[in-house]
């Protein structure tokens, strides 16, 4: 079947009207979709008034039972998933996650689609109201409409048309909102995850409706390391720094050979993933944070001229922590990633006196990348043929999503982000996902759940 793919495409954007080439049971699908432009609008609308800040993590329970009262009545199963015991989950601020199931017209494979219910905090420069969900020009404007309660408003109208057009489908479709995705994804899809809910035999494909573009496939990601470095020193009063050592100075060395030594070599390595923007085609490291000495006050003087309450005592560091946040490519791997920074260390460790330091991992995911030919990234790309004409592209992301999850912990490897709206408009203040792009998506989402399920060929 994947030979016979690049045919069979060439043949429908050939065509032109891509529509004749749809059976009419699908092409009242795709109607019936049409018909539902209102519904995804006022759908996403609402969810994103339910303001889902993360952190601290507010109002996901609203969110999340929102979900899951407007699917019961269509004839899922809801599951509400509280991640007792994760980081973050609380009475006051509980991990609540939705799973809604629908059971097909036979048993056969579970298509899944997994949006994250939490978005960002709104920060500044909005020009109308952050949780307002205000249509202007033919998009809906608010923090999440695009990262991502478009893409999860349109994976519900998607599995509803289906499941309102009565065709047979064998099979499961099934909605999840999760939590945290911003902050790790440890309390939704990875708590899930561990627990079986994104593995064979329940679930066979996952799509991520995270915004990527009506017309982009995401196949995976690149790798990540984020650990902690911290530099020794000795205190001593600093009227005297000659009688300590400082840990900030020996940060300073280290951050040196960062920016002269590793990150100039790292703009050398180039991957052979389709990474988006291709600026992300390298290595790259963020310096994440630095924190040297005492705690950091907010210093002031009063009208007299004296230092108030908090003014600094005077100490050299005796330690000075930064931590990195290291991306790399699917060409190198996560050991020789830590042991080039190890390296460096040992090397100030053996030419600069005093110098001293310790090495910590805080978190880990190796790059992903599903195959071309894997059948969920085959029926979007035919899909995406049939609904808008055009071939996809794939691409790969540069930050890890909870696709990582999916596949470490899943074992599922069936799994693609694709969903609504422009990556960039991501975290920025005026996001917006775009009315049209919602129904496309919807459309495609539809139609490869026909093809996955095995409802339509
Ligand atoms: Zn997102």
């Amino acid at each position: 079947m994947e030979n016979a793919r690049p045919a069979l495409e060439t043949k429908l954007i050939n065509s032109k009207t891509t529509a004749e080439a749809l059976s009419p049971q699908i092409q009242a699908v795709l109607a019936r979709i049409e018909a539902k432009r209102d519904e995804v609008v006022a759908l996403t609308q609402d969810l994103v008034r339910i303001p889902t800040v993360n952190p601290p993590g507010d109002a996901y329970e609203a969110c999340a039972r929102y979900i899951g009262e407007r699917l019961k009545p269509r004839g899922f199963a809801v599951e509400y998933v509280r991640a007792l015991g994760a980081p973050g989950d609380s009475d006051a601020k509980p991990r609540l996650n939705v799973v809604a199931r629908w059971q097909g017209s036979s048993s056969g494979e579970c298509v899944h689609f997994n949006s994250h219910i939490d978005v960002v905090e709104a920060g500044s420069g909005w020009t109308s109201d952050p949780f307002g969900a205000e249509i202007r020009d033919g998009k809906i404007f608010g923090r999440g409409t695009c990262d991502m309660k478009g893409g999860l408003a349109a994976s519900i109208i998607a599995c509803e048309a289906l499941i309102e057009s009565g065709l047979p489908i064998p099979g499961a479709l099934e909605i999840s909102g999760t939590v945290d995705e911003e902050s790790g994804g440890f309390a939704g899809v990875g708590y899930l995850a561990e627990r079986g809910y994104f593995s064979k035999p329940r679930v066979h494909y996952v799509i991520i409706p995270e915004p990527l573009g009506v017309d982009r496939i995401c196949l995976g990601h690149r790798g990540v390391w984020w650990g902690e470095v911290e530099t020794k020193g000795r205190i001593a009063h600093g009227s005297m720094p000659f009688l300590g050592d400082s840990a900030i100075n020996h940060m300073s060395a280290f951050i040196h050979l960062l920016e002269t030594q590793l990150q100039p070599r790292l703009k050398q390595r180039h991957t052979s993933e389709p990474v988006e923007p291709p600026g992300a085609r390298v290595s790259t490291l963020n310096i994440n944070s630095i924190h040297g000495g005492q705690v950091e006050q907010h210093y002031a003087i009063d009208a007299r001229g004296w230092p108030t309450a908090d003014s600094p005592s005077p100490v050299v560091a005796h330690s000075c922590r930064t931590v990195l946040d290291r991306r790399f490519i699917a060409e190198e791997n996560l050991e020789a990633v830590k042991q080039e920074i190890i390296d460096m260390l040992d090397e100030l460790k053996r030419t600069r006196p005093g110098f001293d330091f310790g090495i910590r991992d805080i978190m880990s995911f190796v790059p992903t990348a599903t195959p071309r030919d894997a059948p969920v990234v085959d029926a979007t790309a035919r899909a995406i043929a049939r609904v808008l004409g055009r071939e996809p592209s794939y691409i790969s992301s540069p930050g890890t999503y909870d696709q990582k999850h999916i596949v470490r912990t899943g074992k599922l490897k069936d799994c693609i982000a694709y969903g609504p709206g422009i990556l960039d408009l991501a975290h920025q203040p005026n996001e917006y996902v775009g009315i049209q792009e919602l129904v496309d998506s919807a459309k495609v989402m539809a139609l490869a759940s026909l093809t996955l399920t095995g409802a339509m060929r």
